[in-house]
């Protein structure tokens, strides 16, 4: 039976805004140091969006998101500012499976 359906394990994904379960998210700290969690709010990547995330350099990745203004701006102008970004850096040729 699933029963938790509540807010608290459900998660947005940072990159498409996508809300899914905790279980099915990546956690995404931007400081880049997952075990230090004292006074840390996370942030949740969807599986899909960790996957193509993780096909960019760690460094480019920091930039990306600093450069679409995470945090900064509403989410619709990040992901607008994001997708133009990521598209541009890197071809879009990922294996989908
Ligand atoms: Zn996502």
């Amino acid at each position: 039976m699933w029963r938790n359906r509540d807010r608290a394990t459900q998660v947005t994904c940072i990159a498409c805004g996508e809300t899914v379960s905790r279980s099915e998210a990546r956690e995404y700290d931007k400081e880049g140091d997952r075990y230090d969690r004292s006074d840390k709010e996370f942030e949740y990547l969807c599986k899909p969006c960790h996957r193509e995330l993780n096909h960019q350099p760690r460094g480019g990745l920091e930039q990306l998101l600093a450069e679409s203004g995470a945090g900064d701006v509403s989410r619709e102008e990040f992901l607008t500012r994001y997708t133009e970004l990521a598209t541009e850096s890197e071809p879009r040729s990922e294996s989908e499976r």
